[in-house]
């Protein structure tokens, strides 16, 4: 169904032009497509003025004035409610002046023109016209062309003619983005870029943020179409109905600010999107709540940083999936597109599962910097400038390539003055709250996502800085020896913990998928990750294939054999940074897991065992395969 096109801002469309250049026509046929009203202005003639014109005698400025004021209170009152469209000749400037009076902002002006003869032969073809083509001429001798008017050349079909004089007025917004900070100027651009018709909005402090949107505007080119607002009610206002608004705006109690000071202004079948890194729980209440109000409320995961925003993000948008269906042509089209040219945006789920998936990517990617930070630890032991690691981490890249392990390379190269950039940076890792969620996540689900803790914590220690300086003098480590584990052992330890961090990310999805009711699609994640978010690689390509058939990485032959192949590279880099005294929390980790994981009689039986003794919380027993819980008076001989 063809979808009517509203003006962002209420307007008065006049259609002007000499007698018969198709005002009626051309007016009659935008003003149905715009769905406002059409007058006719020759409608509003006196009878003495029709009546003058129709024995050829042409009006004076004197007959016009009291026709003119009263098109002009015709416009003004039509204003308060709607836009609307006059087809009025307004020959002269000054009969132009006074029917825009006191409303020129809200005025459009579009001005028919075609040759002498063109329009004579018209008006030759018209039987009921009270204008005879006799007066044609001094219609022409009046005319003084306008400045302002957008001119419409008539030797084109009407349809063509309504379609430019479209593409020429503040048309409603297709879709619209709250908060112009890093992320949300970057998917501007993107989606301008994209041929989207956006209105913008970012909100006004008095001396701290003022003009945000009109200034970005004025930065990019192609934002010259998009309609910036710091006034919230005229950006809703600004976009077509139902509306879709997509907030990047940072998470918390600044997303239920921005809804609450939104819904007075939304109507039923609007939609929301929160694009930020919301918690996947308060996306939930959030959904449930903009639910009872008949507001769509879509939770998007958004992942590539600045870059990824502008040039094509990773999407992952959970929610409604038939209010998906409204903003899916708009993600899409922005998205980065996987290697078969596929958008990687796909809906992910219902309810939070957009914000959860894309809490345990975050998770994930945590740990794919750290175990480049592991590698990193190693190689410098080793005595390797940055430079040196760099060309070695270069070599990996054939192997199996990724993002992170690119930017790395490049970071480790860059110089200032005579030493490498990150020799000069504090050794103190900051983070945003995505890590700390996950772990939270992983606990309450009862998933032992032992990586992501190891990067997490691995980051919370490194900000006991002041500390960590005290102990070191304290404990006196041993002067660090290079370890001597090859550059092939450590390649291999790195793509062994690498293969156990994409398991137990995608576990951690699979359990909640499950725990929720999500019928989340691993095949599909993996694929919509394999380009414009930070964890996309050459791994993650092959594991969009990998989970095609099956949800366990560890059941899949192909994963098999590459933790066996590296399995006693991994447990000597390990072994050997223990000696060394070089911390390498992820690596090692991944090793001890693995190690606990592949374990068939764990000591978790001496554990039941104390838990009964102290608490009587009973144990099973190995030879009672009934599932029967046993307790024992421990004291008793
Ligand atoms: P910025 O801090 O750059 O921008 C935040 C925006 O939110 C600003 O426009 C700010 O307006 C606006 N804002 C903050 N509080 C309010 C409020 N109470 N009412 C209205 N507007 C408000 O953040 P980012 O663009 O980096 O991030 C936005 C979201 O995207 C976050 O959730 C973030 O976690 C997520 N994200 C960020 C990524 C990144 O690489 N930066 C990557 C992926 C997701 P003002 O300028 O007036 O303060």
């Amino acid at each position: 169904m063809k979808q009517a096109i509203h003006l962002a801002k209420p307007t008065v469309i006049f259609i002007m032009g000499v007698s018969g250049v198709g005002k009626s026509t051309i007016g009659a046929l935008l003003a149905k497509q715009l769905e406002i009203p059409f007058f006719d202005a020759d409608d509003y003639h006196s009878e003495a003025n029709i009546l003058k014109m129709s024995q050829g005698q042409p009006l004076t400025d004197h007959d016009r004035h009291d026709w003119l004021h009263a098109l002009n209170t015709l416009a003004v009152a039509q204003l308060k409610t709607n836009s609307c469209i006059i087809a009025c000749s307004a020959l002269k400037a000054s009969y132009r002046t006074i029917l825009e009076t006191t409303i020129a902002a809200a005025t459009k002006w579009v001005f028919l023109h075609g040759s002498f003869q063109q329009i004579k032969e018209r008006m030759q073809h018209r039987s009921h016209h009270f204008m005879t083509s006799d007066l044609l001429q001094s219609q022409f001798d009046t005319l003084e062309i306008p400045q302002n008017a957008l001119s419409i050349d008539i030797h084109v079909s009407p349809e063509e003619m309504v379609a430019k004089i479209q593409e020429n007025l503040p048309l409603k917004a297709q879709f619209g983005l709250i908060g112009l900070g890093v992320m949300g100027k970057s998917l501007c651009r993107n989606l301008a870029q994209k041929g989207v018709r956006i209105s913008m909005y970012n909100r006004h402090v008095p001396e701290v943020e003022e003009d945000i949107a009109i200034n970005f505007k004025k930065e990019f080119e192609e934002l010259s179409s998009a309609l910036p607002f710091d006034d919230l009610p005229a950006f809703v206002n600004s976009l077509k109905t139902p509306r879709k608004i997509m907030l990047m705006v940072n998470a918390g109690t600044a997303i239920d600010a921005v809804i609450e000071n939104l819904l007075p202004f939304l109507s039923q079948g609007d939609s929301i999107i929160d694009g930020g890194n919301s918690n996947y729980k308060k996306t939930k209440e959030r959904f449930e709540f903009l639910k009872s109000k008949g507001i769509h409320f879509i939770g998007a995961g958004v992942s590539g940083g600045e870059e990824g925003a502008l040039k094509g993000p990773s999407i992952m948008p959970g929610g409604n999936a038939k209010a998906y269906q409204q903003v899916q042509p708009f993600l899409e089209r922005i998205a980065a597109k996987d290697k078969n040219g596929v958008p990687c945006c796909s809906y992910v789920g219902n309810e939070g599962s957009g914000h959860f998936v894309k809490m345990i990517h975050n998770g994930i990617e945590y740990v794919e910097m750290q175990l480049l930070a592991d590698v990193y630890t190693l190689l410098k032991a080793k005595g390797n400038t940055p430079d040196q690691i760099a060309d070695i981490l270069e070599t990996w890249k054939s192997t199996k390539n990724s993002y992170l392990l690119e930017i790395t390379c490049t970071i480790l190269r860059k110089k200032e003055g005579d030493d490498w950039l990150v020799n000069k940076i504090m050794d103190t890792a900051g983070n945003k709250g995505t890590g700390n969620w996950a772990i939270i996540a992983t606990a309450e689900l009862g998933v032992p996502s032992t990586l992501i803790a190891s990067a997490l914590f691995a980051r919370y220690a490194s900000f006991y800085k002041a500390e960590r300086v005290a102990a070191n003098k304290q404990f006196n480590p041993q002067q660090h020896t290079a370890p001597k584990s090859s550059l092939e052992d450590l390649h291999k330890a790195y793509q062994f913990a690498r293969i156990i961090n994409h398991y137990q990310g995608f576990k951690l999805i699979q359990e909640a998928s499950e725990r929720f009711k999500w019928a989340l699609n691993l095949s599909e994640l993996a694929r919509i990750w394999t380009n414009g978010c930070i964890i996309r690689s050459d791994y993650m390509i092959e594991l969009a294939t990998i989970f095609k058939t099956t949800h366990n990485l560890f059941a899949h032959q192909n994963t098999v054999q590459a933790l066996k192949a590296r399995k006693s590279a991994i447990q000597k880099v390990v072994a050997e940074s223990v000696l060394h005294e070089l911390p390498i929390p992820s690596i090692s980790n991944a090793i001890h897991f693995f190690t606990g994981y592949t374990t068939a009689n764990s000591s978790a039986n001496l554990l039941q065992a104390q838990r009964d003794y102290f608490g009587a919380h009973t144990y099973q027993r190995k030879e009672d395969d009934t599932g029967q819980y046993y307790h024992t008076d421990w004291q008793q001989h």
